[in-house]
């Protein structure tokens, strides 16, 4: 089939590459040059596992081909998916500008039949307007339909090539049978497409973001608790877990979510709500329990240190949202840097993926090492910020040996407490005891 995607980030990169690696003939624009021109000469210019060997291969078989100039998609494809930015605007909606000027580019290039798919978080009731759109500039025939995307980034890959299950808003049977013929290959193992209105499928995307995050923020408040009534929230989770309507996955406390998704969308959910005269107020404590979350272990770090951490070093580990991806947006690294930084301390950083992305943030103000034990020279503290495999099993003897002071001040509850206390750390996690 015809495919055309329009942004080449984190979602429209990975959607285009796994269309071409089924087969599709995909056109994929962006308007940022820069990242159009290293694409095209096959550089990727995000971490994400595998996906460089995806695209290197389509754009040498020519499925996949890049394009800065949109009417390129246009021209090409039969379905056209729209992949762009929704970034939150000041008051917690989300800004549609991207959506909508793309949406306005194509009714004004399109002619011919055209399947038009907004695969970006939208709010409910964005579909009609980007057909509104469509439909004041060209007079061909088309459809919007509206398929959100449930990929993880650090898993982006297998979720999209094998995908609990597909969401497609749709109005009538041409969209549906070309989705459906689109995505058969990617559910060969019965995982269902569900077909439903427009709207909901809309919503359906923002009503599992918050139900993810309403868990991550639950879990967090209760290991706040713990601590308080000493037990260990780890061992809470488990016991929790193993009960089938409650489940096991998304339970883990630490510093609070971030990145592109569950913060915008919570917040961007909330403000649908209130502009329908309507409050969430589960949804407002979500965001608010997350937000104090990522301000814990800098006050953590300060109880320690009665208040004064100027002039001492704290060693990072871990910069990214989430491991395995170099995304920086949101991540709780960013207030507990800041944080201590503020307070007089200095840092030196290392992160497997994200340095690159957090110099822009954080330019000379930290000292960004080669490697995590570099990190660790000389300094006071160790702050574990994200749980990256490799930093689950140091060797401690080494660590004890680089560092000034012997404090660990863990985030993600990757290390044991009695373990730490026995090797002679003073150990701090969350919500343990
Ligand atoms: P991103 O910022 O990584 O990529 C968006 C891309 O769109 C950028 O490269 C930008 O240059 C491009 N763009 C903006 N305006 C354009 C235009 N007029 N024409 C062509 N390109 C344009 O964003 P992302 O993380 O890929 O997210 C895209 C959407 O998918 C968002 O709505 C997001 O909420 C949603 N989503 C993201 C994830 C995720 O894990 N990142 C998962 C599911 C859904």
């Amino acid at each position: 089939m015809k495919i055309g995607v329009v942004g080449a980030g984190y979602v429209g990169l990975v959607a285009a590459a796994c269309f071409a690696d089924s087969g599709n003939d995909v056109v994929c624009s962006d308007i940022d040059d820069e990242k159009i021109s290293m694409l095209k000469k096959g550089r990727v210019p995000i971490f994400e596992p595998s996906l460089d060997d995806l695209v290197r291969r389509n754009l040498k078989e020519k499925r996949l081909k890049f394009t800065s100039d949109l009417q390129e998609v246009t021209g090409h494809a039969d379905i056209i998916f729209i992949a762009v930015g929704t970034p939150p605007n000041e008051d917690g909606s989300a800004d549609l500008k991207h959506v909508l000027n793309v949406a306005r580019e194509i009714g004004q290039g399109m002619a011919g039949y055209k399947l038009i798919v907004v695969k970006s978080t939208v709010p409910v009731g964005t579909c009609d307007k980007v057909r509104s759109v469509i439909a004041a500039n060209t007079k061909g025939d088309f459809d919007v339909a509206s398929n959100p995307e449930f990929l993880k980034e650090g898993d982006a890959l297998r979720d999209f090539l094998k995908p609990d299950r597909i969401i497609c808003g749709v109005n009538g049977d041409r969209a549906k049978s070309l989705l459906s013929e689109l995505y058969a290959p990617f559910v060969r193992t019965e995982n269902p497409i569900l077909f439903m209105d427009v709207r909901s499928s809309e919503m359906t995307k923002y009503a599992s973001n918050a139900m993810l995050a309403a868990r991550i923020s639950f879990m967090n408040e209760l290991a706040n608790l713990s601590e308080v009534l000493n037990c260990d929230i780890d061992n809470v989770r488990k016991g929790m877990g193993f009960d089938p309507r409650i489940g096991k996955q998304f339970l883990f406390a630490g510093i609070g979510y971030g990145g592109s998704c569950f913060p915008k969308d919570v917040k961007a959910l909330v403000n649908s709500a209130r502009e329908h005269g309507m409050g969430l107020s589960i949804l407002e404590a979500v965001e608010k329990v997350n937000q104090s979350q990522k301000e814990i272990l800098v006050g953590k770090i300060l109880r320690h240190y009665g208040g004064n951490i100027k002039g001492k070093k704290f060693a990072i580990w871990g910069l990214s949202f989430k491991p395995n991806t170099d995304d920086m947006r949101e991540a709780p690294a960013i207030p507990v840097i800041e944080g201590i930084l503020k307070k007089g301390g200095t840092v030196a950083a290392y992160d497997p993926e994200a340095m690159p992305n957090a110099k822009k943030t954080f330019k000379d103000r930290v000292s960004f090492t080669e490697d995590n034990y570099a990190a660790l020279a000389g300094a006071d503290a160790l702050v574990v910020v994200t749980e990256w495999n490799e930093f689950r099993n140091p060797d401690f003897a080494k660590v004890k040996a680089l560092m000034k002071g012997h404090v660990i001040f863990d985030g993600r509850n990757i290390f044991h407490p009695e373990k730490m206390k026995g090797l002679g750390f003073v150990y701090f996690g969350i919500g343990r005891g």
